[in-house]
């Protein structure tokens, strides 16, 4: 073996899994560490803070005392740290490695933005402060809105909805909001077959019924499918572009005025708008309404459920229903627009306050840092990344579509037909070569999909060790070694689980053993 010049192993060492067959005394095995429950740690007498004996008082407030325990666990403080410690360790994050999620957009997120989102006058302010005090906060709000335009061409946008989806509810609120305006009640959406989960659930939440259109062999939305399929009872048509199978719809400018020729709205679900930032403007395109994913495409650490933030924008047709609260300026300063008037025909309020100050100025400082010019690039090199996956794997891998991609490239799984290895098995063992997994069967419209989206963020090296690792992988699937993938991870605290019994039955209060 060939050691660096500090004596580490330059190549990975052979193993042949049998080394790591034994049971530890300990349950840790090396410095993957076994980690219970912080409650199952717990130590009655224990505490990691020295608190004064309490002199008599009443105990009951109201009439109301507490006759059982209070039940938090009592640790000392380097119990504590090393157990919150073993955890992030377990976390896989953009900041441990590649992170190629498709439809996610996982790029690193510069620290400038933390840094910016600490200042104690975005960080340290209340929603309930008086307005005069947060005046810099709301020109804050102000200028990211006016990028957002500048961004997506459109005159309009609302910044509170609090994620993607949230996003796409807002939208078609506004939609709902309109057609009820001008007395036309349709009850149809249509979602192409590709879409991505929360356009159909979207509709489905606003009482629409949803009508799926079907994908050309191009993997591009049928145009004649769906101008078949309009008429005067669709309300809207909801289309992502660059879609999910990574594609630029190019009849997009067609789509949306055979839309609009039936009456109907065009909404746009833009969390694939890091392919074209810089490059297309949807309200070139004809979108009447379309989220950004702030926590996507202009970085925020996300995952795991949060947090994120999905402002919509609308097109003329729309903006009169946009919800509260917006900036609004006046004789005095900047100030939010809270009350709809008799004349305002505003949805009204989405969320409690004004939206997620934290991903605002996370936003702003990355589009500001980036500049027109370097977001134009983010969203080339991000292109350009895709298609050097693409490029690079396609003699190995089956890729779905002829052609460049956009942002993500998606391979299905006929390059592992007859080998006994699944899609999920491959993913798997991509966890045993240190990356997370690409997204699995999704978009549907494929069979056994793999769709990996790296990044503008990802630098050349580590593209081709990740390219090193697919192949390397891919010639093991064919070579037959099944065992490394039906058992894999094998290199992770845990190995299989039941997924769908954790999405099904999650567990989430712990009850103490008896
Ligand atoms: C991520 C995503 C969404 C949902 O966004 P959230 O912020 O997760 O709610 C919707 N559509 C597409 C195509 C996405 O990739």
């Amino acid at each position: 073996m060939s050691m660096n010049t500090q004596g580490r192993p330059t190549a990975a060492v052979e193993t042949d899994g049998q080394s790591t067959a034994f049971e530890s005394f300990s349950g840790h095995r090396g410095l993957r560490l076994a980690e219970p429950l912080i409650f199952e740690m717990d130590r009655e007498d224990t505490t990691g803070v020295d608190v004064e004996e309490v002199g008599d008082f009443d105990l009951e407030i109201a009439g109301l005392g507490r006759d059982s325990k209070i039940g938090c666990p009592g640790l000392p403080e380097p119990d504590v740290v090393r157990h919150y410690t073993r955890l992030s360790r377990k976390n896989y994050g953009i900041d441990m490695g590649p992170f190629p999620l498709g439809s996610c957009t996982m790029k690193h997120n510069p620290r400038l933005n933390e840094k910016m989102a600490r200042l104690p006058g975005f960080g340290d302010i209340h929603p309930l402060q008086p307005i005069s005090t947060v005046q810099g906060a709301l020109e804050l709000m102000e200028t990211l809105s006016h990028w957002i335009l500048e961004l997506t061409g459109t005159p309009a946008v609302a910044l509170s909805p609090k994620a993607g989806a949230h996003g796409e509810l807002c939208g078609v609120m506004a939609i709902r909001a309109a057609l009820e305006a001008r007395g036309d009640a349709r009850e149809v959406i249509l979602c192409p077959e590709s879409a991505h989960g929360t356009n159909p659930a979207t509709a489905a939440f606003c009482g629409y019924k949803v009508k799926s259109i079907p994908a050309k062999d191009n993997g591009r939305v049928d145009i004649e499918a769906l101008k078949q399929s309009l008429d005067d009872t669709v309300a809207a048509v909801m289309v992502t572009n660059p879609n999910t199978c990574g594609l630029f719809e190019d009849e997009v400018r067609e789509i949306a005025d055979a839309v609009h020729a039936a009456g109907a709205f065009f909404y746009c679900d833009g969390a694939n708008f890091n392919a074209i930032v810089g490059k297309a403007r949807p309200g070139d395109l004809g979108v009447d309404a379309m989220h950004l994913n702030l926590h996507k495409t202009f970085s925020t650490p996300h995952g795991g459920g949060g947090p994120g933030s999905g402002p919509v924008v609308f097109s003329d047709a729309l903006k009169d229903y946009v919800p509260l609260p917006y900036v609004v300026k006046t004789a005095d300063g900047l100030t939010l627009k809270e009350h709809a008037d008799d004349k305002d025909p505003s949805m009204g309020r989405l969320v409690a306050f004004h939206g997620q100050m934290g991903m605002y100025v996370r936003a702003l400082s990355y589009m500001m840092s980036h500049g027109s010019d370097g977001l134009k690039q983010a969203s080339e090199d991000a292109v350009l990344s895709a298609n050097y996956i693409l490029a690079s794997l396609q003699d190995v891998m089956t890729a779905s579509y002829e052609g460049p991609c956009m942002h993500e490239a998606l391979f299905d799984d006929r390059f592992l037909k007859d080998t006994g290895v699944t899609t999920l098995d491959f993913a798997k063992a991509m966890i045993d070569e240190g990356y997370h997994p690409m997204t699995m069967y999704f978009p549907l419209v494929v069979h056994g999909a793999m769709l990996i989206e790296p990044t503008e963020s990802e630098s050349k090296n580590n593209l081709d060790q990740f390219i090193r690792s697919m192949r390397g992988l891919v010639e093991e699937a064919k070579s037959g070694n099944v065992a490394r993938f039906s058992g894999a991870p094998y290199f992770a605290p845990m190995g299989r689980l039941d997924e769908t019994q954790a999405a099904r039955k999650p567990v989430l209060k712990y009850e103490a053993a008896e």
